[in-house]
């Protein structure tokens, strides 16, 4: 039988403690995306969800860039980054969030989307939700609207889904 997309995933995920502090198990999915088949089966398997359900795909610096752009590929769709603030050139939209220490804030084009467009919003792992959260909160400020979110792998012991309300969430693997 074939290998299943959440296996591929499972046996090419890294496991990297204490990165990039101490207590933290760093998820490391460079070797995925390393692989060229399982890169390919990854991004048919999540394309193959939202083929014509949505109109665009927001990708969240950094890893959400690579698998975004692939995904939008495989669509025929177009990419919008998601980025930490001070990186996007044209005027932007802003949200800060909470982090265990601190406030992170990330930024998107405040021109980037349609008004009502339908958009997929992809990252490689959600954790406390707070990123995911915050890109859905400029996506919607935009004028468009979160279709979906999708990631690689959530970390379910942290209850990210519970910060992003009623919005679908799909995670490919979630431990
Ligand atoms: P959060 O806002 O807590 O959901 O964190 C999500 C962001 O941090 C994502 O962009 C992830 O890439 C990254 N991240 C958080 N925790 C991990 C982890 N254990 N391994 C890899 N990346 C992580």
């Amino acid at each position: 039988a074939d290998e299943s997309v959440a296996e591929l995933v499972a046996s090419r995920l890294r496991d990297i403690p204490d990165f990039p502090k101490p207590g933290v198990l760093f998820k490391d999915f460079t070797p995925l995306i390393a692989d060229g088949p399982a890169l390919g089966a990854l991004v048919r398997d999540i394309a193959d969800r939202y083929r014509d359900r949505v109109d665009v795909i927001v990708g969240i610096e950094a890893r959400g860039f690579i698998l975004g752009a692939a995904v939008a590929y495989e669509l025929g769709l177009g990419m919008v980054p998601v980025r930490k603030a001070g990186k996007l050139p044209g005027e932007t939209l802003r949200e800060s969030y909470a982090l265990e220490y601190g406030t992170a804030e990330i930024e998107v084009h405040n021109d980037a989307f349609e008004v009502g467009q339908r958009v997929l919003v992809i990252d490689d792992v959600l954790a406390t939700g707070g990123t995911a959260e915050a890109a859905c909160s400029l996506v919607e400020r935009a004028g468009a609207e979160v279709a979906a979110i999708e990631v690689v792998l959530e970390l379910a012991f942290l209850d990210g889904r519970s910060r992003l309300g009623d919005r679908t969430v799909n995670a490919i693997l979630t431990v």
